[in-house]
């Protein structure tokens, strides 16, 4: 899809220096959880872009992303001062690592990598697929929705920053699926090396690098 100017529905606090955002979805924009959007915002007059990933299961009416904000950065605490009913410009959808309906989904994610977990996961649920997130934040977001994954019988660990991800990965692929790994580098590398540790090749995983 070229760039359009699509309406907010939402701006909602998801927990810590975080905000979900719905956006009414155009015709003609089919998604899926996992794939992601450019965003690009004017600031101080100057257009900066970034790229978010699709959080909510499907993009019927509208779909959510998931913003994770550092006070400091140039352009998401300004995405988080949005209003419903502001418009935003967005192009995409992009990438090739999402949810293809798989029977059992394993979602490692780091810090706002949640977002797509969580979209995931709760697809795969919906479809009578199963699901298993390992998910680290030592201030976790999108709470409530991952209590309610668990709740729904997916298979759902959350670590702190400073906790290794080997046991975590481990029972996580223990009984097989399509692995899918969200977040920054320094997460996807500890990633990498705990599917390796548990003898799943990372080349088979569905990675999707922030930056
Ligand atoms: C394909 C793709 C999908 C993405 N999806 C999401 C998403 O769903 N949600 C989301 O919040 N972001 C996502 N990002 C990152 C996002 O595009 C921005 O880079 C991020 O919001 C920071 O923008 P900024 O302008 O506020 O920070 P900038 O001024 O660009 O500064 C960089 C900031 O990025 C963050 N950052 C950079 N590297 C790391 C790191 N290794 N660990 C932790 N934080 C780091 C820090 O907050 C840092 O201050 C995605 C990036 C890509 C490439």
């Amino acid at each position: 899809m070229d760039e359009r100017s699509l309406t907010v529905a939402a701006v909602r606090s998801v927990g810590p220096d975080s905000v979900a955002i719905d956006i009414e979805t155009p015709p003609e924009f089919d998604a899926q959880p996992g794939q992601f959007v450019k965003l690009t915002l004017a600031v101080d007059g100057e257009d900066h872009s970034r790229f978010y990933t699709i959080s909510s299961p499907d993009v019927d009416g509208e779909f959510e992303i998931t913003i994770g904000i550092d006070p400091e950065g140039e352009v998401a605490p300004h995405i988080a001062d949005l209003d419903a009913g502001d418009e935003v410009r967005i192009e995409g959808p992009f990438g090739s690592d999402y949810y293809e309906g798989e029977a059992r989904a394993v979602i490692l994610a780091g810090g706002p990598g949640v977002g797509p977990a969580i979209g995931i996961a709760e697809r795969a649920l919906q479809e009578g697929n199963e699901a298993a997130v390992v998910y680290q934040d030592s201030d976790p977001i999108h709470v409530d929705r991952i209590e309610a994954l668990a709740d729904d019988g997916a298979l759902v660990e959350v670590l702190a920053d400073d906790e290794d991800l080997t046991d975590a990965v481990a029972a996580a692929v223990a009984d097989g699926g399509q692995v899918f790994v969200y977040g920054f580098a320094d997460f996807l590398d500890e990633a990498t090396a705990a599917l390796e540790a548990a003898g799943v090749d990372g080349d088979d995983a569905k990675v999707e690098n922030f930056g």
